[in-house]
C-alpha cells in the first residue's frame, strides 16, 4: 500500500487575521525608518491574492517632523495613478497605510485616528499599521461595510512566499526623493527632543497627517470610475 503523499495544511478560515510583510518589504520599512530622525510614512502593496500580504512599501512626497507626516496630495494622486497603469486594483495599494514612530511607542495618536476615521472611514476595510523606532508595533484592521468593527492584528513577517533581496540605493534613492525634513531638523535636536518628551505628549501629536484632499478626489474617482479598471 502506498503512503499518500503529504499535503499542506490550509490555515483555517476562521484564523485571526494577520498583517504580514514580505521579508523584503519589512526590511524596506525598517530602512526608512531609520534612515532619518522623523517619522516617515507610505502604503502598503499587498499581493493580488492575498490583500493582507504586503509585498513592498512605497513612499509618497510627504514633509515629516519628528512627531507627524503630511502626504502631498499631488504625489498621493500620481502614486495611484501609477499603481492603476500597473494592473493593481485599490485594494492592493490603498488599504494598507504604514508609518513610524521615531520613539518607543507604536500606539497611533489622536490625529492618527482622526485620519483613519477621517482618510479611511469610506473604504470597505482599511489596515492602519505603525511600527515604532525601538521595535514594538501596532496594526489595526477596520471594516467599514455592514455593521462595521475593527480589530488589532498583529504583524508578521511572512517567508512562505517568494522574495527578492535587499535594493538598499533605490530604497535610499526613494526616501531622498520623497522625504522632507521640516527645517531645521538637525540630529542632536531631535535626539533631544526625544528623550524630553514624556509618552503622554506622544500620543497627542498636534499637527496632521494630511493627505486628505488627494484621498477624497481619488474616492470620487472610484465610486464613479472614468480610466480606472477594477
Ligand atoms: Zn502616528
Amino acid at each position: 500500500m502506498t503512503k499518500k503523499p503529504t499535503t499542506w495544511k490550509r490555515v483555517p478560515q476562521s484564523s485571526p487575521p494577520l498583517l504580514r510583510f514580505s521579508p523584503t518589504a519589512w526590511a524596506k520599512l525598517l530602512f526608512l525608518r531609520d534612515y532619518g530622525e522623523t517619522e516617515v510614512g507610505g502604503f502598503g502593496i499587498a499581493a493580488r491574492d492575498d490583500l493582507l500580504f504586503v509585498e513592498d512599501l512605497r513612499l509618497v512626497k510627504q514633509d515629516c517632523t519628528w512627531t507627524h507626516v503630511k502626504f502631498d496630495d499631488d504625489s498621493v494622486a500620481d502614486f495611484f495613478d501609477e499603481q492603476v497603469d500597473l494592473g493593481r486594483s485599490p485594494e492592493q495599494f490603498a488599504r494598507v497605510w504604514v508609518h513610524t514612530h521615531p520613539g518607543d511607542c507604536p500606539l497611533p495618536s489622536c490625529t492618527d485616528e482622526q485620519t483613519f476615521d477621517r482618510v479611511f472611514g469610506r473604504t470597505e476595510w482599511a489596515v492602519m499599521a505603525i511600527l515604532s523606532r525601538q521595535g514594538p508595533s501596532y496594526a489595526r484592521l477596520r471594516f467599514n461595510a455592514g455593521p462595521g468593527g475593527e480589530i488589532e492584528i498583529p504583524i508578521t513577517v511572512d517567508y512562505s512566499r517568494p522574495f527578492e533581496g535587499s535594493d538598499r540605493y533605490a530604497w535610499e534613492q526613494e526616501y531622498g526623493t520623497n522625504v522632507l525634513p521640516e527645517p531645521p531638523i538637525r540630529a542632536a535636536n531631535a535626539r533631544r527632543r526625544r528623550s524630553a518628551q514624556p509618552a503622554s505628549t506622544r500620543l497627542d501629536d498636534e499637527t496632521e497627517n494630511e493627505f486628505q484632499d488627494a484621498w477624497f478626489d481619488y474616492l470620487e474617482d472610484e465610486e464613479n470610475p472614468k480610466g480606472f479598471e477594477f
